[in-house]
């Protein structure tokens, strides 16, 4: 998955993006509310996180613009406004979540996870597509009465193939949900991954289509 940041804050943002790497998510960072727009059209991104208190445009202003061009990406504000007024307005504006400065970053990684959830339709914790089930919280990955650990690169790479199960995504998509702006891409890296969970999972489990890319099974 990848995820936009807009934060000003140094510590903060710095903390956030290390978690999210951490868990295998690509992340990119802008420090103003100025080009949010044009950068979520530059990229496939999953979930929008952002402050509120932003110097030039505030959060709140940049979340109502997103929504009056028609821009549907979830979004998880952060921020230290804390009242119920100020809770209500971001919802009002559009948000899909509100989680008050300090936070915890599990509580944060476990939003991400819920909003992971309801991006691939599903009820339970789980990303299956009927042969594999993978489970967001523990990158455990079930096929049968078969049960592995995935890598965090491994775990990033099925659940962007999870998440649009049938659609077959191209190396540089794939690419795009692994690394952020400033991780250079390892050469070969969707090859490394894709034989990593075939050798675990079973080769069937990831299907190529030569020249194009690759897919998982609809359910
Ligand atoms: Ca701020």
């Amino acid at each position: 998955m990848r995820i936009l940041l807009v934060e000003d804050d140094e510590m903060i943002a710095q903390a956030v993006m290390l978690a999210l790497r951490d868990h295998a998510y690509a992340v990119d960072r802008l420090a103003t509310g100025q080009n949010v727009i044009n950068t979520l059209r530059s990229s496939d991104y999953q979930v929008l996180l952002l402050d509120l208190g932003l110097p030039g445009m505030d959060g709140l202003e940049v979340l109502k613009r997103l929504r009056q061009g028609g821009e549907n990406i979830p979004v998880i504000i952060l921020t230290a406004r804390d009242t119920l007024e100020q809770r209500l307005a971001g919802f009002d504006h559009g948000a899909d979540d509100y989680l008050i400065k300090p936070f915890y970053l599990d509580e944060l990684l476990a939003r991400l996870r819920a909003v992971a959830r309801r991006l691939g339709g599903q009820s339970s914790g789980l990303l299956e597509n009927g042969i594999v089930s993978l489970d967001p919280a523990s990158r455990v990955a079930r096929r049968g009465d078969l049960e592995v650990t995935l890598s965090a690169r491994e775990f990033g790479l099925l659940q962007a193939l999870l998440l649009k199960p049938g659609k077959i995504l191209t190396r540089h998509e794939l690419e795009d949900q692994l690394y952020g702006w400033n991780e250079e891409v390892e050469s070969n890296v969707v090859d490394f991954l894709i034989h990593g969970v075939r050798r675990k999972l079973g080769a069937d489990i990831i299907r190529n289509v030569r020249g194009v890319g690759w897919c998982v099974e609809k359910p």
